[in-house]
């Protein structure tokens, strides 16, 4: 088996905290190391493939520095071909997810970044250098690590709704909303948030009909997403009601649902539907820590001190929304990514010096 190597600074983690934070430690000449996770089947089902959770959604109307426009050009200019190539057309609109992301990624290798596509499976934070151990390869060794891992979207845990993961059930719209069998069809999305109406409007271009399921009596989306939804004659909101089974059969997957409403007497109904999108929130992506950073009870990372990204290991910081469960935004993520590539700096610099 190969030794392993030392690096200065890994990050694991692919979103806009990852390659903000690379950006700046790859600037500050700390030649930093990102796993950007595998490309596997594991990954596709968990949301978690390189990229993030921007990589799974559409336009992103909120970016700062992307407003409306045709970014084509720009794309074409910034991004090598062959990644360039495996992209949607840019299509005269504000920015998307993916685009973000590849011009993200793209910056921090324009300074030297260097990238492996894989996971990390384990890590050992208890003693230094610490240890990290990917899915394929041997260990690595690193002085200093930035865990900027995410969140992945929540599954109501009904054993019809496994049953039928990837035969008409989905955590993901814009990956999987374009498929034949939603077509013209009606589709059911479960959730009140930003990302559940995000999900039904971009569903509506294809359904019939898009059924949004609440299980309250007001969305929790932001107001002017909420308006969208209720203006959207294809979109027919179903406050009060929990999906309780997915209907279908083996050979045609999907082909209703059953709903239950969640205040007085349990009434029950179906509806026929083609499809059945989850837009019920996220959990971070914390498991491969093991135990040994703080957690919220919420499985988040605990930042130790106010306003600095710093773990309860010296030596490990933490970006984006691994760490958040509050603002939760691109934008916010990158900042913190920001942050702790600064944090990580100083600490390395200190080290060094001592
Ligand atoms: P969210 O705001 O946490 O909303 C999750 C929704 O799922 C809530 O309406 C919640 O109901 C419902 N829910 C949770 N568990 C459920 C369960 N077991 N059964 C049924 N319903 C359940 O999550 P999100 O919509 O993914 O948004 C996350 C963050 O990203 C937010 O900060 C949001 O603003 C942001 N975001 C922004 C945009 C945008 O600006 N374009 C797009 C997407 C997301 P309750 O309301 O009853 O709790």
């Amino acid at each position: 088996m190969s030794a392993a190597t030392l690096e200065n600074l890994v990050i694991i983690g692919s979103g806009p905290a990852g390659w903000s934070a690379a950006t700046y430690a790859a600037r500050a000449q700390l030649q930093p190391l990102v796993y950007e996770g595998a490309i596997s089947e594991k990954n596709r089902m968990a949301g978690t493939l390189p990229l993030g959770q921007l990589a799974l959604t559409s336009e992103v109307e909120n970016y700062a520095g992307f407003p409306h426009g045709n970014l084509g050009a720009f794309l074409d200019s910034a991004l090598p071909k062959e990644r360039r190539m495996m992209m949607a057309p840019h299509e005269g609109h504000g920015v998307t997810g993916p685009e973000l992301m590849e011009l993200m990624r793209q910056q921090a290798v324009n300074f030297g970044t260097r990238i492996v596509t894989d996971d990390i499976l384990k890590i050992d934070f208890s003693k230094r250098p610490f240890t990290l151990q990917p899915a394929d390869g041997p260990p690595v060794l690193a002085r200093c690590v930035i865990v900027a891992t995410g969140a992945s979207a929540n599954w109501l845990g009904l054993p019809s709704e496994e049953k039928f993961k990837n035969r008409g059930v989905s955590a993901c719209a814009v990956c999987d909303g374009a498929l034949p069998r939603f077509r013209n069809k009606g589709l059911v999305v479960v959730g009140g948030g930003d990302s559940a109406v995000e999900e039904a409007t971009y569903l509506s271009k294809f359904a019939s009909t898009v059924h949004l399921v609440h299980r309250r009596d007001a969305l929790r989306a932001s107001k002017i997403m909420a308006q969208r939804a209720f203006d959207n004659p294809k979109i027919k909101v179903h406050f009060n009601t929990g999906l309780t089974e997915v209907l279908g059969d083996d050979t045609q997957g999907v082909t209703g649902v059953r709903l239950t409403s969640t205040v007085g007497p349990q009434q029950e109904s179906t509806l026929d539907v083609a499809g059945v999108f989850l837009a019920i929130g996220h959990t971070p992506n914390t498991a491969f820590l093991d135990g040994q950073l703080e957690l919220t009870p919420k499985k988040y990372i605990v930042w130790k001190k106010h306003f600095r990204t710093e773990t309860s290991v010296e030596g490990v910081f933490a970006a984006g929304d691994v760490a958040d469960d509050y603002y939760r935004q691109a934008i916010s993520a990158a900042g913190t990514g920001c942050m702790s590539a600064l944090d990580a700096e100083r600490w390395l610099a200190h080290q060094a010096a001592h």
